[in-house]
């Protein structure tokens, strides 16, 4: 049986480490070239070898351009592909390929197999990086026990030592192109990610870019050349720019020289320099910072110590500036670029609940049996949070746009789960909702990752047409998504089809209403049955005018249309469903005039039913009856509306006076749609039906 390490497989350099069984210690285990960490280069070779690491690295640096570096930044993409002789690989196949070449020479290194592992990932990886990164690692040939924040990792290796006390701490990860701000609470038991927040355009790489600039600036003003026209001499400057930025790290002078067109000439700079033109940068991490305090209502008293990770942390202006701000000291003790492997391998010892799954100081140091309480130092549990939102596509109230409907938050803890219903308008036959799933906090949707679309299928009609879609998603410890689905009124659960991400995504960019009207979801048709019997008239009739006149400017922006039949003795189809509001408020103001007679003697079902049938077949059709008495002939009235509930026409009975509150209930589609209310309550009542019409036609991308 093999044993389980941790990696760090980082953009640039990549590290493995496993856990001292003497001593109970996470450990790096060191490449044969006697080095910590190894470059994340690989090298393809015409005989079909692969080198990798620091001979891959050589290569490079020898000008072979079979070679292939920073495939860390591509992971998850799914348009990254690369051809070496004949054969194309993705930025998973790369990774997998050198995991396997880290892991085969580590396995030389300690004479034992490895059989699983814990990959860091940074904190700001979306779902598909991270699910790239575990197939990386299974292509590998290793068991992927967790994919683990890089910051969080970090904090297992600096929480070796036990205080006995709670620390709440800052991890300031600053990398090569992106930065990461972490707080999390540590004690001797667990480590518990309370948030996180990153610019994940910002790191090394800025630095070096404002020394390029500052080099060039100088060398022109001295010597009056820009080495910026010529693009190929600007790049050379970023790879110089680069080098004197590490120097500086270890000496407070570097002299740089440059050539161009002929002209030599050397430009001097000092630490000191270099810290003012970059100021700015380290302005920015304090913002992101600050921001992230702000989040959690936290203060930098609250703060107990910070962690510096990552290769830019090595400057000393970082430091510095850290501790400025801060007005604490940065924690010590472990090398930046080996603390990420180094709590993954903690990680990869113990069960999620901090327990050791390794006997320490044991007769035989293989043995693997589940054995708690012994000493992997630095062992804790670990509670993390969703480093992002987690939300669906859908349609904003007013219907004007799309947005980003966040279902489960950033910085929630996981595990987490979280479940909306949905207002689904079913159909005989056909009935599929689509879930698009956004990664990102903004509100409008393109400028999140769209990572799935998941298409629910099977959804059976029901009675009265509107049906509640359950959606849960569920956010895994390992960083996993999933989305599931139940129909509420049957209780079944939904199959679920994961079908690509269509390219072309830009009906988001229209209003869902101009999406209706291409014909991608019907406006809602509504019909208005309004009881003019004798008793109506006087108030009555006002007040229900007045409520409709209300409901009006309601549905007017859901653009639904609605049309208006008046019964009592007989009845008339006032108006056909129309879209026309003038029109709609015209006829309004005419019913006191219109003649159906004065009794109870007609019902509204069989009219409605030919009226909505006899158009094409629209998504949501409703019927609104308003009644103040009793009807003549309930028999036939509830058998009509039966047939309206059973067109899917969604029937809602609005009654008043001597209306009977048990008939309108046979009449409703279901029995929530009935009401008893009185002239007073009127307009609120049509209100509520206006709200769950919006709800009915709304919310979710339908097609
Ligand atoms: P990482 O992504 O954590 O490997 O960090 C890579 C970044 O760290 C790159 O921008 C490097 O230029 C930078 N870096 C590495 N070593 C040093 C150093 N000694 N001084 C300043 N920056 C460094």
């Amino acid at each position: 049986m093999g044993i389980r390490v941790g990696i760090d497989l980082g953009t640039t350099f990549s590290a493995i480490a496993k856990i001292d069984t003497v001593s109970g210690k996470p450990e790096i285990i060191k490449n044969s070239f006697g080095s910590a960490v190894t470059p994340s280069v690989l090298c393809f070779q015409e005989d079909g070898t692969i080198l990798f690491g620091e001979d891959a690295k050589n290569m490079q640096a020898a000008g072979d351009t079979n070679t292939i570096a920073f495939f860390k930044r591509s992971m998850g993409k799914e348009q990254f592909s690369i051809d070496f002789f004949g054969n194309s690989y993705s930025a998973t196949d790369l990774s997998a390929i050198f995991l396997e070449k880290l892991k085969e020479e580590a396995e030389s290194q300690i004479h034992e197999p490895i059989d699983a592992a814990v990959i860091t990932v940074p904190a700001y990886f979306s779902h598909k990086e991270r699910e790239a990164t575990i197939e990386a690692g299974r292509k590998a040939g290793m068991e992927v026990i967790a994919t683990i924040n890089e910051p969080t990792a970090a904090a297992f290796a600096y929480g070796l030592k036990r205080t006995g006390t709670e620390q709440k701490i800052l991890i300031y990860d600053l990398g090569g192109g992106t930065f990461d701000a972490t707080i999390a609470q540590i004690s001797d038991k667990e480590i518990c990610v309370l948030g996180s927040d990153g610019d994940h355009e910002l790191g090394g790489k800025d630095w070096d870019d404002c020394l390029a600039r500052y080099l060039a600036t100088q060398f022109f003003e001295t010597y009056g050349q820009d080495l910026t026209e010529d693009p190929e001499i600007a790049a050379s400057l970023l790879v110089t720019a680069e080098s004197v930025k590490k120097q500086l790290s270890a000496k407070t002078r570097v002299t740089v020289p440059l050539a161009y067109k002929g002209v030599r000439g050397a430009i001097e700079i000092t630490e000191e320099t270099f810290e003012s033109i970059s100021e700015f940068l380290m302005g920015t991490t304090k913002d992101v910072t600050n921001r992230l305090l702000g989040s959690l209502e936290m203060t930098w008293n609250d703060i107990d110590g910070v962690i510096l990770v990552g290769g830019s942390t090595r400057m000393p202006m970082v430091r510095k500036y850290v501790e400025t701000m801060s007005g604490k000291k940065t924690l010590g003790g472990v090398n930046v670029d080996e603390a990420v492997a180094l709590g993954a391998a903690i990680r990869a010892n113990i069960t999620e609940k901090g327990e050791a799954l390794l006997n320490i100081g044991g007769k035989k140091g293989k043995e693997q049996e589940l054995n708690t309480g012994l000493s992997i130092q630095g062992a804790k549990a670990v509670m993390d949070v969703t480093a992002h939102s987690l939300g669906m596509i859908s349609e904003s109230e007013d219907r004007e746009h799309y947005i980003n409907k966040i279902i489960i938050p950033k910085n929630t803890r996981i595990p987490a789960q979280n479940t909306v219903p949905f207002a689904f308008r079913t159909r005989a036959a056909g009935n599929e909702l689509e879930i698009y799933v956004l990664q990102g906090e903004f509100e409008e949707p393109m400028e999140n990752t769209v990572i799935h679309k998941y298409v629910v299928k099977d959804i059976e009609k029901v009675d009265g047409g509107r049906s509640i879609i359950e959606v849960t998603y569920a956010y895994s410890a390992n960083g996993i998504i999933e989305v599931s689905a139940v129909q509420k009124e049957t209780g079944n659960v939904l199959p679920i089809q994961i079908e690509p991400v269509p390219e072309d995504m830009s009906w988001v960019q229209h209003s869902p209403k101009e999406n209706m009207e291409n014909g991608d979801v019907q406006p809602a048709k509504i019909l208005l049955a309004v009881d003019l019997s004798g008793s109506m008239y006087g108030d009555p009739i006002e007040k229900a005018m007045e409520a409709m006149e209300n409901f009006m400017d309601q549905m007017e922006t859901n653009g639904a249309m609605v049309g208006i039949i008046a019964f009592a003795d007989w009845t008339e189809l006032v108006l056909e469903p129309t879209d026309d509001y003038r029109l709609v408020h015209e006829k309004i103001q005419e019913l006191p005039r219109i003649d159906v007679g004065g009794g109870n003697n007609a019902e509204p079902f069989t009219l409605a039913y030919d009226t909505l049938r006899a158009s094409e077949i629209y998504e949501s059709q409703y019927m609104v009856v308003l009644t103040d008495g009793q009807w003549y002939n309930t028999t036939v009235a509830i058998q009509e509306a039966k047939k309206c509930h059973a067109a899917g026409i969604e029937v809602m009975a609005l009654g008043f006076g001597h209306a009977d509150y048990n008939f309108l209930k046979e009449v409703a589609s279901i029995e929530e749609f009935a009401e008893m209310t009185d002239l007073k309550g009127l307009s609120g009542s049509f209100s509520k039906i206006a709200q769950v019409i919006g709800e009915g036609t709304g919310n979710l991308k339908i097609r």
